[in-house]
């Protein structure tokens, strides 16, 4: 399986785990056991009534993002926030909070980086991290953490958001490039967690209708993640969860695509993922990893 495979299937598994989660955002494990038993389908619906393979901020970001790299070669934030804040104008389907007061502060100042806050503390710049991992593979340690605070700084200057953003960039990198799950688990994982113990994901109960929290949403994509041995039964393992399900379903979605690759995507939800996002997905995909 070669790097190109692998990066197409974590942008194709962001948008999959986006679309399958969309349908449960907000719901408890347990109002999701009674409405569909286990929900495992791309069935739209949901609190903001989506079809089929419809996809949401987390995904429409990450495209915007990847979009403005493509054109300026490199991650910068102010292209990055203009990006964003046009984005914000096409009147998405959804927006974070944190997304939305940081990007109205930038419309007034001009400048791409909101003031720090340990109370931006949301999954919103983690969820869409994938193409400054795609388009930074071959730089250096410093360069990669250099361009994940360039995006993220736009709408979360905040140190935990910060060391999610880098661990899941490092992670996506280390599995396109061939690394086991077992080297992603010791080298970044068990590291987030040492360093901020606040992202403990073992010795911890299963986490349930996670918070958008930037830690909660992480514990419960690590726990779906490493707990699991394939992609599907990762991002129904974590959207069934419920809560903030879009997002960890995004993220748990571009990890296990990394990890497991374009040939472990069920055809199905490759079938009823929004077409004009699949071809977006797979195009930015193969043209952000020739970044340089
Ligand atoms: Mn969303
Ligand atoms: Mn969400």
């Amino acid at each position: 399986m070669n790097t190109s495979d692998r990066a197409v299937a974590a942008y194709l598994g962001l948008a999959i785990g986006d679309a399958l989660g969309s349908t449960v955002e907000f719901m408890t494990p347990r109002e999701i056991a009674l409405q569909y038993g286990i929900h495992d389908t791309l069935r739209g619906g949901g609190w903001l009534h989506l079809k089929p393979g419809q996809v949401t901020d987390d995904t429409a970001m990450s495209l915007a993002l990847g979009k403005s790299i493509l054109a300026e070669g490199r991650v910068d934030a102010l292209a990055s926030a203009h990006a964003f804040d046009a984005w914000m104008r096409s009147k998405p389907v959804d927006i974070g909070n944190t997304v939305r007061r940081n990007l109205i502060q930038f419309r007034k100042t001009g400048h791409p980086e909101a003031p720090y806050s340990v109370h931006d503390a949301g999954n919103g710049a983690a969820m869409r991290v994938l193409p400054v991992a795609l388009a930074t593979l071959s730089h250096s340690e410093n360069a990669v953490r250099t361009a994940c605070r360039a995006q993220a700084h736009v709408t979360h200057n905040c140190t935990l958001s910060d060391a999610a953003c880098e661990t899941l960039v490092f992670m996506v990198q280390d599995a396109l490039h061939g690394r086991d799950k077992n080297h992603l688990l010791q080298q970044h994982a068990h590291q987030l967690v040492a360093r901020h113990p606040e992202f403990r994901f073992r010795s911890i109960k299963s986490v349930s209708n996670p918070s958008g929290y930037i830690a909660d949403t992480v514990q419960a994509v690590f726990q779906s993640f490493f707990d699991t041995n394939d992609f599907a039964s990762c991002l129904i393992d974590v959207v069934n969860r419920g809560g903030d399900a879009d997002t960890t379903g995004a993220i748990a979605g571009m990890l296990a695509g990394a990890l497991y690759g374009l040939d472990a995507i069920p055809d199905l939800w490759l079938k009823t993922l929004d077409p004009d996002i699949a071809l977006q997905c797979k195009q930015q995909a193969m043209k952000l990893i020739l970044v340089d």
